[in-house]
């Protein structure tokens, strides 16, 4: 029987095990040894029995029951995904809907990982703990506190040696950062000239007189940012201060921003605290 934690505490309970067994120095580690190694001990009966790469048009990963065996499980991944760090991602994901969900669904599950689509609308309850969990096995925050600390400044160098250290990308980096930083900082994704989603840390969602939480509604990229010059193809890393009225009527911000070619957008992350 499957029981009931939370994806956090999911993670952590996992993390404990892995810690334990192999210190603190293990990141990035093999989610696919993970997942085999931590299923087949805590259930022998119904274990990881493989981790294989297929065609899966349309998903990024699968769980399914075992076609061979009687009880065991398979995760499948799309083989066609370029980015093996985003392939880890979905990896984690699906050994989330294994330990959380299998009793719910036993014919398994097919995903399309919301790891960099818009929180708001991502998908069912299930799929953002999937997410959820598989952001916080990779990423533990106990370790990324040691790295960034919460009342850190930050800059896309640190978040991408954060990124490199847990095999993540920069994306799934500064997501679970958000999530954990004092500091009032919000990600903006955009493509095309218009913000398609962005998120924000808690405390920049706790000024929400002069900031409008997230945004709403489609919202062009303010001509005078970073993410609006294409042209450019490297930014100063620690970013470039704005001026009040560029992203929000009444902030300074620094923004900070990459072009991700292979996907097609505009990550900004901007920083409403300026650095001490
Ligand atoms: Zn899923």
């Amino acid at each position: 029987m499957t029981e009931i934690r939370s994806p956090i505490e999911w993670a952590f309970f996992v993390n404990q095990v892995l810690d334990e067994a192999f210190g603190r120095e293990r990141h990035p580690m093999s989610v696919i040894e993970v997942a085999r190694m931590f299923s087949a001990s805590k259930y022998p009966q119904e274990p990881i029995a493989a981790v294989e790469g297929d065609d899966l048009p349309g998903f990024q990963g699968a769980l399914i029951p075992d076609p061979g065996r009687r009880r065991g499980w398979v995760i499948i991944f799309n083989s066609a995904i370029p980015s093996r760090r985003r392939i880890r991602f979905t990896l984690a994901h699906e050994f989330g809907h294994y330990l959380m969900h299998r009793a719910l669904r036993p014919r398994g599950f097919h995903c399309v990982s919301v790891e960099d689509s818009d929180p708001e609308q991502a998908g069912d309850r299930l799929e953002r703990e999937a997410d959820i969990f598989a952001a916080n096995l990779l990423m533990p925050i106990h370790d990324f506190r040691e790295h960034i600390a919460p009342g850190e400044w930050t800059d896309l160098n640190m978040l991408s040696c954060a990124a490199d250290r847990y095999g993540v990308s920069l994306m799934a980096a500064i997501r679970q950062w958000l999530r954990y930083t004092h500091q009032r900082a919000v990600l903006a994704v955009s493509r095309d000239g218009y913000i398609l989603w962005s998120e924000a840390s808690e405390s920049a969602k706790a000024g929400r007189t002069f900031f409008p939480n997230v945004w709403k509604e489609t919202m062009a990229i303010p001509g005078l940012s970073l993410a609006a010059k294409r042209e450019i193809t490297s930014y100063p890393k620690d970013g470039l201060p704005l001026p009040k009225g560029v992203w929000f009527p009444d902030h300074e911000v620094v923004e900070m921003a990459v072009h991700s070619d292979q996907y097609e957008f505009v990550i900004s992350l901007l920083m409403l605290d300026f650095k001490a």
